[in-house]
């Protein structure tokens, strides 16, 4: 999409013009075929060779969001005026800024949980109001990471696969933002391949007694809880089958928790040690066993949100605004190319907010927009790094610059690496 010939370029400035404007140009060609309800089809050649039964195609419907979300926008500016921390430096990485009490304030609106039913602490509102809401504050890079998980993955877990005790337990507190979760999925020998997890749970009176260890783990020395992956039955070879998820207490005992330095200096993510820890029956997430089915469907909810592709956002709001009103020809070019990148990336997310609000499950068009998503927004610092203006020690364009392109490494591996999902993708199209 961002082509890396403009990035490493030493001569760039005529060739940078005519490749920024063609690439704008891709840009709202794509937006303009979204709005006109956009269907990628392969080659009949194709249909061919992989058999017309294994395509699906990727489907991104014209969505507007609705005048209630619209009308939502304000409220959270209005709110974010007053609440944002007057301490805290603006960031639009979701993963950054672990803030319980901004998230306390986010619960007392309703703006946590907000899709889920009254009876669970939820608002009932619709995928395109959490839409706004999670919109909103990316784009003002309020600090999010506390609840971030909980809301967005764990909750619809519990109320999709969990039991009625776990949803009477856990929902409303996290709805509230009081009650922070991790996920435990990534192991030293297993990321991608997730279904070779060891971390192994042995059957016990009332319980399980867990042993393995978990890494990567964002935010469990924060967190209340984690919401595991680990093998309840038979061992690594059998695959997909005999795994569950388990909700762990973090400062229960046998939990060990260490965090793990990240190249920013900061520590965001862990390693967690689980050592004859017990886990009562209560806390396997639905059925054991169903643990890989659990896993898969969160995807959606992963991996199509504002959160991947705003990450380096507050990047391109200071470099707008060190530019001021009278840029030159290259910044303007930037700017434009940059702003049209972002309208077709949200167009495509808030399409597949829509077919969330439907019912739907679309994890190929969701992984599409990570995949897109995540590319862009690692490209973005570089981008304006290269083009951008000399810039004094303290400026805020180069400490957004900065924490941005340390952190950027990441944005193309968390939630599933660029390959895994142009594998998916390629799945999607019956190419594979
Ligand atoms: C900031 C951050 C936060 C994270 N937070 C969490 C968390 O909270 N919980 C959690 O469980 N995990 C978390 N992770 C872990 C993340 O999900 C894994 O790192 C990721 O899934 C990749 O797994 P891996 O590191 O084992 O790499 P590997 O799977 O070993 O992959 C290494 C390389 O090989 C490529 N590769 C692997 N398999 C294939 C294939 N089949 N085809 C083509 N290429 C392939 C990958 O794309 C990658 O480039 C986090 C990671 C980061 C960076």
């Amino acid at each position: 999409m961002v082509d890396d010939r403009l990035i490493y370029s030493s001569s760039r400035k005529r060739s940078d013009r005519l490749e920024s404007t063609a690439d704008s140009a891709f840009a709202l060609v794509t937006e303009r075929a979204i709005e006109a309800k956009f269907t990628v089809w392969v080659a009949s050649r194709d249909l061919d060779e992989v058999g017309e039964s294994m395509f699906q195609g990727l489907r991104f419907e014209r969505t507007e969001l609705p005048a209630v979300a619209q009308n939502l926008r304000g409220e959270v500016r209005e709110f974010l005026a007053t609440e944002m921390p007057a301490e805290y430096q603006p960031n639009s990485d979701f993963n950054e800024g672990h803030h319980a009490e901004f998230s306390g304030k986010l619960g007392e609106r309703g703006w946590i949980g907000m899709t889920w039913p009254k009876s669970v602490g939820g608002a009932e509102r619709t995928f395109f109001e959490r839409y706004v809401v999670t919109e909103e504050l990316l784009a003002a890079g309020a600090p999010v990471s506390a609840h971030w998980i909980a809301d967005r993955q764990s909750g619809p877990l519990l109320l999709r696969f969990g039991t009625e005790d776990q949803q009477s337990r856990y929902l409303p507190k996290i709805a509230s933002g009081e009650s922070f979760f991790s996920i435990g999925m990534s192991e030293p020998d297993t990321g991608s391949d997730l279904a070779s997890v060891s971390t192994r749970a042995d059957k016990v009176d009332g319980g399980w007694l867990v042993n393995g260890r978990k890494i990567w783990t964002t935010d469990a020395h924060r967190n209340h809880f984690i919401i595991a992956l680990i093998r309840t039955e038979g061992t690594a070879e059998n695959r997909h089958k005999g795994l569950s998820q388990l909700i762990i207490d973090l400062r229960g005992e046998g939990v060990t928790v260490r965090p793990i330095k990240n190249i920013a200096g900061g520590e965001d993510f862990n390693e967690v040690v689980f050592d004859d820890c017990f886990v009562a029956d209560a806390d396997v997430v639905g059925e054991p066993g169903n643990g890989w089915q659990q896993v898969t469907s969160e995807l959606s909810y992963e991996r199509s949100g504002p959160e991947r592709f705003l990450s380096s956002f507050r990047v391109f709001v200071e470099f707008v605004r060190a530019v001021g009103t009278d840029p030159d020809d290259q910044s303007a070019a930037l700017i434009g190319r940059l702003a049209a990148h972002f309208m077709t990336l949200r167009k495509m997310s808030i399409s597949v907010a829509g077919m969330l609000q439907s019912g739907d499950n679309p994890a190929v068009e969701a992984a599409l927009v990570k995949a897109l998503g995540n590319d862009f927004e690692k490209e973005l610092p570089e981008l304006v790094r290269l083009a951008g203006p000399a810039l004094g020690m303290n400026h805020p364009l180069r400490s957004a610059l900065t924490q941005t392109i340390l952190h950027s490494p990441a944005f193309t591996i968390r939630g599933g690496t660029r390959e895994i999902l142009l594998g998916v993708i390629a799945r999607g199209l019956g190419l594979r």
